[in-house]
């Protein structure tokens, strides 16, 4: 399958509510998980490194604060966070584990094929309380042909200067050939 590019359903860009609904959704089945095995023995490294004086660091491209949840202390999220806000007008950030994020997604975003899908129109997205703000609200998330954060950028390349053992872990195959909450889309 192809990447998503304009007119996926998973391009933010050239579908911005639809891209919206599959963030938010994705949000709704990640605040169902739990770490696996791997989360807890990179935890469990880092804690034990620790003890030695030593530090770990781990760089993800995950957004589902998995990490956190085994309690990894020193993530950098290169793609950012599922649990995060920005502002689509003032940019602000915010921590919002809000479930679900707006009310269009009431007893939406469960991986049961036989879910409803939850049909979002920009008036459904959740707003911005920084000052009386008001602006649609998105996950703070890279997405598809978006740009990665520099100042995280740079604090990797200080991270991999500065380290003495890198351990590299890749996905199994692409994102975009998992399937779509709800939609069943391969
Ligand atoms: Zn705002």
């Amino acid at each position: 399958m192809a990447s998503p590019g304009p007119g996926h359903p998973w391009c933010v860009q050239s579908e911005p509510v639809q891209g919206m609904g599959v963030l938010t959704l994705l949000r709704e089945v990640m605040l169902r998980k739990s770490p696996n095995p791997a989360h807890l023995a990179i935890a469990e490294c880092e804690a034990r490194l620790q003890r030695q004086g030593r530090r770990v660091t781990v760089i993800t491209q995950n957004i589902n604060e998995l990490h956190y949840c085994a309690r990894s202390t020193n993530v950098l999220e290169i793609h950012g966070s599922l649990f995060k806000t920005s502002c689509m007008s003032c940019g602000n950030v915010a921590v919002s584990h809000k479930s679900p994020i707006c009310a269009a997604l009431e007893g939406k975003g469960a991986p049961e094929p036989n879910t409803s899908d939850a049909q979002i129109t920009p008036h459904h997205l959740p707003r911005c309380e920084q000052g009386g703000c008001s602006g649609p609200l998105r996950p703070d998330v890279v997405w598809f042909g978006e740009t990665l954060d520099s100042d995280i950028l740079t604090r990797v390349e200080e991270e991999l200067d500065r380290c003495d053992l890198c351990l590299v872990v890749p996905l199994p195959r692409p994102l975009w050939d998992h399937p779509a909450p709800c939609t069943g889309t391969p």
